[in-house]
């Protein structure tokens, strides 16, 4: 079965219950969100009562809670602890983050690995290893999720290598995992024409079973420009074919797949994007959906 979704909204008001109201009209049966503002750390307290509302809601219409997926903060920067202080702050506010997904009954949590910001890539990648460890030493039963990243600036994570690296050095390998972002692959160097090629190299680094997100965006950028602008799907450089391979592929069938494309104007794209999905048909009038 498909299962797709976007990148939804989560307010401090409707807070699930409105993520999910959107999912719906989306015609999703997955979805992302922030638990706030992605660029700051202000949380508003969850309700136990909109939880439970949007969990009914969920189940009605076939959203099973193990397609619904948080994002972490990019403020969170694990392999940098140049500073003791914002260093310490991440470790703390992934472990809130994660409590929060608990409280949800999320599962998964999406993770950029982290900048090293001038540290070099190997104690980077310790920095990461040592936080996650530490985050993990709270009882918790969430998948934290690496994502491929577009290797801009001094990011971490934008091969499979540095992904194993750090999977390596986790001591309970049952609270890690990965999250595909076919634009980054592009960008960072993989061919996303030859998606098989990507799973097969992988699956034999990593293995299938650490798979459990894939972000669906084209990308504005070639191949290897380690850019991360994110565009509509088949109006970029993977194009839409490519992107519906990766989509219909029967070895991810079983794995969310979630849109980050931008708004087009004032106008979430996701609903005519997932039409486009699921005919296999693509708009040419996408871009024309705010006016
Ligand atoms: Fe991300
Ligand atoms: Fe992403
Ligand atoms: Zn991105």
């Amino acid at each position: 079965m498909l299962i797709i979704g976007s990148h939804v909204s989560f307010t401090s008001k409707e807070q699930l219950l409105g993520s999910t109201v959107q999912s719906l009209e989306y015609g999703s049966n997955a979805f992302m969100f922030y638990t706030g503002a992605p660029q700051n750390t202000s949380r508003s307290k969850l309700s136990i009562a909109k939880t439970k509302e949007a969990i009914t809601l969920m189940s009605e219409n076939g959203i099973s809670l193990e397609n619904v997926i948080v994002h972490a903060p990019y403020i969170i920067n694990l392999a940098n602890n140049k500073e003791k202080d914002k260093y310490e702050f991440s470790i703390r506010f992934l472990i809130e983050e994660i409590n929060r997904c608990e409280e949800l009954g999320v599962k998964y949590l999406v993770l950029h690995p982290g900048s090293h910001v001038g540290l070099g890539i190997e104690l980077g990648i310790q920095n990461i290893i040592h936080a996650l460890n530490k985050v993990n030493k709270n009882n918790h039963s969430i998948i934290i999720l690496l994502e491929t990243m577009a290797g801009k600036g001094s990011e971490i994570g934008s091969n499979f290598e540095e992904l194993k690296t750090i999977i390596d050095g986790i001591e309970e390998k049952e609270k890690i995992g990965i999250c595909f972002d076919t634009c980054h692959l592009n960008d960072s160097g993989y061919n996303i024409k030859e998606f098989d090629k990507i799973l097969e190299e992988f699956d034999q680094l990593i293995g299938m079973s650490y798979l459990h997100c894939i972000h669906i965006n084209d990308s504005k950028n070639i191949i290897g420009a380690k850019k991360d602008r994110h565009e509509n799907l088949g109006y970029g450089t993977i194009g839409f074919e490519t992107l519906l391979n990766v989509i219909y592929n029967p070895k991810t069938e079983n794995i969310p797949k979630i849109l980050e494309t931008p708004w087009i104007g004032e106008k979430a794209p996701y609903k005519e994007e997932i039409i486009m999905i699921k005919t296999k048909k693509f708009n040419n009038k996408l871009k024309e959906i705010d006016k």
